[in-house]
């Protein structure tokens, strides 16, 4: 069975993201960028299914420019077989990145694809609902757990108040959630043997496909900064300043 897992590029969750002067994005630029932390673990959970018998194939996809590359070969340290970058330079808004996706599915033919639930950059948690909508596949969200047959994806999902099994036909789109699994550390020896994986580079453009965004982004903003807290000597001085400031009576 061949899982397609696509791949995002974003800033690494250790940074501390700097919003451009002009207020237009977030600085990218002389910034350390890494593997979408959601898709490190769905290449985590393919990867257990591999070693499980239950998948034969694991291709990893990224879309955007070439700096993706070293995401895919990420993806290829943790186990992936082999990559694909769809390049461009464009900014891709989630339904772009859900149109090329669709016509890699179109090519792969996998019988799973396994996205992240969402990207941390632009938190949009849109892209594998509206692959699956595109293709016109069943789709099983925020998997906190994953069985695979031949035919169907059994995915336990964190709800209010339980858990949620649902089973989807194959093929079809499961998004990965937080607790679905641990991944793996990436080490030097799979980070060199994954350069001799194949990663295959396609232009977008070469798929056919309006990748134009739809969104404009008006204006980005740093959160307000918080006010500097006091320090106070005891709980009297404490239940003093609270009453002043209105928390107590
Ligand atoms: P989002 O809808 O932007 O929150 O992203 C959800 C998931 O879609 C991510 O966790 C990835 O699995 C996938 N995805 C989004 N953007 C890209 C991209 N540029 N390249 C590959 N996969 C992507």
């Amino acid at each position: 069975m061949k899982v397609l897992v696509p791949v995002k590029r974003v800033v690494d969750y250790n940074v501390k993201v700097r919003v451009k002067s002009d207020g237009s994005g977030v600085e990218t630029s002389n910034v350390r960028m890494s593997m979408n932390p959601f898709d490190e673990i769905a290449v985590e959970a393919a990867v257990r299914l591999k070693e499980s018998g239950a998948v034969t194939e694991i291709v990893a996809v990224s879309a955007g420019n070439a700096g993706c590359q070293d995401t895919l070969r990420t993806a290829l340290a943790m186990g992936a077989d082999r990559g694909m970058l769809i390049e461009t330079e464009t900014e891709l808004q989630p339904l772009a990145v859900a149109k090329l996706l669709k016509a890699v599915c179109d090519m792969e033919q996998p019988r799973v694809v396994l996205c992240g639930k969402q990207a941390t950059d632009d938190d949009a948690n849109q892209t594998g609902q509206m692959l699956a909508a595109l293709l016109d596949w069943p789709q099983a969200t925020c998997a906190s757990q994953i069985v695979l047959s031949s035919d169907t994806a059994t995915v336990v999902r964190e709800i209010d108040g339980g858990l949620e099994t649902v089973e989807i036909d194959l093929p079809g789109v499961v998004t990965a959630d937080l607790r679905l699994n641990e991944p793996r550390y990436v080490t030097l020896p799979n980070l060199m043997k994954a350069k001799k994986k194949p990663i295959d580079v396609i232009l977008a453009a070469t798929l056919e496909v309006d990748i134009a965004p739809r969104l404009a982004t008006l204006w980005v903003a740093e959160p307000p900064a918080r006010p500097a807290g006091v320090k106070l000597n005891n709980v009297a001085e404490l239940v003093a300043h609270l009453r002043n400031a209105g928390v107590i009576a």
